[in-house]
């Protein structure tokens, strides 16, 4: 038997009218898979006009930036210097972040599987770092159900991203929050 997920309806974030999920884009950040603003509220924000500038001259912004922060090299270092001190809760998640980054880069990508003692797939997940989040998924409710685990290692993101939607679409394990 399968659990029905309560995901019809959220509430948007910035026009706060409640909309059916479908009207809210994929956001795999978020717990239950989708964006909290919804795609209309989305659509006007992308089209600020700072954005649309940056988009079309994208090109020029990289090189102004790089151009800067060459220059100011020392000056930035003083403001992250400054910023980490004020904002410590940011500057390790944004630590935690670049090292996860790097450490994907180096060691790829693990798209796991957890088994029930009848075989049937109960969780599917993909990380950059299966010890951190097998950390993580140990300490959930449902984890004493888990009698076997997968593991398949990926080189490249789009790949395990692939594999791990087309595990989630086939056998839709029953405590994933995501959508298939
Ligand atoms: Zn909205």
């Amino acid at each position: 038997m399968r659990e029905q997920l309560p995901l019809e309806a959220k509430r948007c974030s910035t026009c706060t009218a409640r909309k059916p999920i479908e009207d809210f884009g994929i956001d795999r950040s978020q717990k239950d898979g989708r964006s909290g603003r919804c795609k209309a509220c989305r659509s006007i924000a992308e089209k600020t006009s700072k954005q649309r500038y940056r988009m079309r001259h994208a090109e020029q912004v990289r090189e102004a930036n790089r151009k800067w922060f060459q220059e100011n090299r020392h000056k930035y270092a003083i403001y992250r210097k400054n910023h980490a001190m004020r904002h410590p809760e940011a500057s390790l998640e944004r630590q935690r972040k670049t090292r996860a980054k790097h450490k994907a880069q180096r060691d790829g990508y693990t798209v796991y599987q957890f088994f029930d003692s009848d075989g049937e797939v109960i969780y599917v997940g993909m990380t950059c770092d299966w010890l951190q989040r097998q950390k993580q998924h140990r300490i959930k409710p449902w984890f004493p159900e888990v009698a076997t685990i997968a593991l398949d290692k990926y080189e490249e993101l789009a790949k395990a991203r692939a594999s791990e939607s087309q595990l989630l679409r086939q056998h839709r394990p029953r405590y994933c929050l995501r959508l298939y």
